[in-house]
């Protein structure tokens, strides 16, 4: 099964780079997607790749994956890439698009792992199953059965959703 990795508010702290931009409180509850702070300020934003290379990193990576599936804009995709190569983490396919579901019916993924509850939402009813990791700031709606706070839950939810496939596989006589 492959394995699609969201960045942002998953491994790149990327709220949190913003509210300290603006002076705002990352420690809020985030109600919502739109923050309006953001969605104000977001031409700037796109536009500070000192802010983009500089993401924290929010979560250690402890399982495979089969790519990043990320919606940066264009023009940060290499600042993406640097990121992702100057703070170690697994070497894979950057994949950027703004519709998650299209690219997974493209290139065959099988699960997301992401923060955004539209994306989550989405994804599973393209009949996929998506896994919503649940940021420290986030008070955001819960669409998936299978969601978590803590990112090193996700390593087992994995093996899991690995375990009943195969089984699934086996039953099938194939
Ligand atoms: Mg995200």
């Amino acid at each position: 099964m492959k394995v699609a990795l969201d960045v942002d508010g998953c491994v790149a702290d990327f709220y949190k780079a913003v509210c300290k931009k603006y002076n705002q409180d990352y420690n809020n509850p985030v109600l919502f997607w739109d923050t309006p702070f953001i969605v104000d300020n977001w031409k700037e934003i796109a536009a500070d790749t000192t802010m983009w290379r500089g993401l924290e990193v929010m979560n250690e990576i402890d399982f495979d994956f089969h790519c990043y599936l990320t919606s940066v804009p264009t023009h940060i995709i290499e600042h993406r890439q640097f990121w992702i190569d100057s703070n170690n983490l697994p070497n894979k396919p950057l994949v950027v698009s703004y519709d998650k579901v299209a690219v997974a019916e493209e290139i065959g993924l099988d699960i997301l792992i992401d923060d955004k509850p539209a994306n989550v939402e989405a994804w599973i009813n393209s009949g996929r199953i998506a896994i919503q990791y649940i940021p420290y700031y986030s008070k955001m709606p819960i669409k998936s059965p299978h969601y978590t706070t803590n990112f090193s839950d996700i390593k087992p939810m994995l093996k899991h959703f690995k375990n009943k496939h195969n089984g699934e596989k086996r039953i099938k006589g194939v």
